[in-house]
């Protein structure tokens, strides 16, 4: 009797477990292989604040808040290019998607410019990229622009490495300018890139539920 009651609830658990399946097959980018790309790293900081933060601090902590996401919440699988501040090369960034055969690509970076009261959100894709990629950049870039606040740039096309070299929809994102003093205020609070992830994969979303995968 008491064994018939132990199989019982193994089976009972078993279903469970499998309605916990049923459920995860269910989030919306389930099925779907992320590549996130942290731009800069190591000997290259990127661009730096006037207070000395580091655009390759800043992505980083953008992309893997990003990574957590994408995992949690929408049930993707993600690789990372990099995962601590070390040094990557552009080719070994777009070699890690292609070769693992990401679905989407998603590099994140933060503008610089000389002229320390520029500010603005802007998306990129590549040019000659597939319109998917197009419809991935307008998604995450309106995404974006309600999270940050700032002047809309809009979404643009460039000639970047790792969107040119990568064999899946791919776009770059520079949500504001690390070299405006205000921004790098900002940029220092991990409430602030945390909701800039979230809206990077808000974004993703929108553009899975739109086109697949
Ligand atoms: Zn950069």
């Amino acid at each position: 009797m008491k064994k018939s009651l132990f199989i019982l609830s193994i089976l009972f658990f078993s279903l469970l477990t499998a309605d916990v399946k049923t459920i995860a097959a269910g989030q919306p980018l389930s099925g779907v292989k992320v590549a996130v790309d942290a731009g800069h790293g190591g000997w290259d900081p990127g661009a730096v604040g006037p207070g000395g933060l580091t655009e390759q601090e800043v992505n980083l902590r953008v992309a893997q808040a990003l990574r957590n996401c994408l995992q949690e919440y929408g049930g993707a699988t993600v690789k990372m290019t990099r995962t601590n501040n070390s040094y990557v090369s552009l080719s070994s960034r777009a070699t890690q998607a292609n070769s693992w055969g990401a679905d989407r690509f998603i590099s994140v970076h933060h503008n610089g410019s000389t002229n320390p009261a520029i500010n603005g959100t802007a998306v990129y894709s590549y040019p000659g990229g597939s319109w998917k990629s197009h419809h991935l950049r307008d998604q995450v870039q309106k995404r974006l622009v309600q999270t940050t606040g700032l002047r809309n740039l809009g979404g643009q096309t460039a000639n970047f490495y790792v969107v040119r070299r990568t064999s899946m929809p791919a776009i770059l994102t520079e949500a504001s300018f690390i070299t405006n003093p205000g921004e790098e205020k900002r940029l220092q609070d991990p409430g602030y890139t945390w909701r800039e992830a979230y809206h990077i994969y808000l974004g993703l979303v929108d553009h899975i539920k739109q086109v697949g995968k």
